[in-house]
């Protein structure tokens, strides 16, 4: 099983990805979570996308579709995929068509998380993650069950995104209008788009999630 997660900063793409690697062992690919990680390695790559990413633009087609390249090699044929964060304009699904088909993949489903954007500021500026395990949390709508430890690993660590403010966020949902929900209707076409109520709690998106997987 091959699928995309679509939506805008804050759907909750991360969130419902995560959990279906602990419940369906699928492997998650975020090219955003690989972005941050080149930042903070100082690679040519994070060197290069760091300015980018702050001012919430996007990071060029070339480097998240070699990104994606990579991790497909390493991951090998075997696990199922969750595209989470990619692709985000019309070349990178048409690089990706290359991709899966070099790689011996196919797509299962798109699942778009629908949401409403006047939300999406209150989640992304309350967003917060384990600095050691990853896990993501919100101030509100997910806090960890004791108070200042990590459910996952227990780590009293936390972290919060630089890109996570107002001002960038408002820039990052502009792009996803303009330049990622244009390729929606190239999956349309092919009957692979599903929809997810986003503005759900946590748990009814993931059944929602489960009964489009399952069907
Ligand atoms: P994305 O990966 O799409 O940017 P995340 O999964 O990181 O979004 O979710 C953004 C923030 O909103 C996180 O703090 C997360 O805990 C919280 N969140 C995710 N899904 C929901 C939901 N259905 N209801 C309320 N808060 C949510
Ligand atoms: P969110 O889900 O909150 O929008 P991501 O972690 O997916 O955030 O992405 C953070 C930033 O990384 C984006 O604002 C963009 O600068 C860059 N980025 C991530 N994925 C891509 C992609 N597929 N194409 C171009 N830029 C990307
Ligand atoms: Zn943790």
């Amino acid at each position: 099983m091959n699928i995309i997660l679509l939506g805008p900063p804050g759907a909750g793409k991360g969130t419902q990805a995560s959990r279906l690697v602990k419940d369906h062992a699928m492997v998650q690919l975020s090219t955003g979570d690989m972005l941050r990680a080149a930042v903070k390695a100082e690679t040519p790559v994070g060197l290069e996308a760091k300015a980018v990413m702050e001012a919430g633009e996007l990071v060029s087609d070339d480097i998240v579709t070699r990104l994606i390249d990579d991790e497909l090699t390493q991951i090998g044929p075997v696990r199922g995929v969750i595209f989470d964060g990619y692709p985000r304009t019309a070349a990178q699904a048409e690089s990706l068509e290359g991709l899966l088909a070099k790689h011996g993949r196919k797509l299962d489903h798109v699942i778009e998380l629908e949401v409403d954007e006047d939300a999406l500021v209150d989640r992304i500026t309350g967003r917060f993650t384990c600095a050691k395990c990853g896990e993501g949390y919100h101030d509100r709508y997910k806090l960890p069950r004791t108070p200042t430890l990590c459910d996952v690993c227990g780590s009293d660590q936390f972290k919060r995104r630089a890109d996570d403010n107002e001002a960038t966020v408002r820039q990052r949902m502009a792009e996803y209008r303009a330049k990622t929900a244009p390729i929606l209707p190239f999956y349309e076409a092919r009957g692979l788009v599903k929809r997810v109520d986003g503005m759900a709690p946590i748990a009814e998106v993931s059944a929602g999630i489960e009964t489009i997987l399952a069907g």
